[in-house]
């Protein structure tokens, strides 16, 4: 069995993941679920050129960004509870961080978490 999107082998029947009748790898999956649906690759050439300076967060980004530093891997349900907002606004928020390489998404068990990118 292969990635649809990477194309890396899946050994595993129970790491191959179906997306819109696609079977991809666990990395693959994470990365479409932690994304906006509108991602495009200029969007991701920019933010990672504005991160080379200073990464620009707003004051929302920055907060997801102390919780996952603090509490990581954290579930997306726990970062809205924590700061009363939608799971929706959560997603939102957290596409840029996940552009600039600060934050992805991971799988605690059979939890889809966030956690800091390098970690
Ligand atoms: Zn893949």
């Amino acid at each position: 069995m292969k990635c649809e999107k990477c194309g890396a082998t899946i050994t595993n029947e129970s790491d191959a993941y179906s997306y819109g009748g696609q079977t991809l790898c666990e990395d693959c999956y994470l990365d479409i679920v932690a994304a906006p649906k509108t991602c495009d690759p200029w969007a991701v050439h920019s933010a990672k050129n504005l991160s080379q300076d200073k990464p620009l967060l707003t004051p929302l980004q920055e907060k997801i960004m102390s919780i996952i530093k603090e509490r990581g891997p954290v579930t997306a349900e726990d970062i809205c509870q924590t700061l009363g907002i939608t799971e929706s606004e959560f997603r939102t928020n957290f596409a840029p961080l996940r552009h600039m390489e600060l934050a992805r998404a991971c799988k605690v068990g059979n939890k889809v978490c966030y956690t800091l990118f390098d970690r």
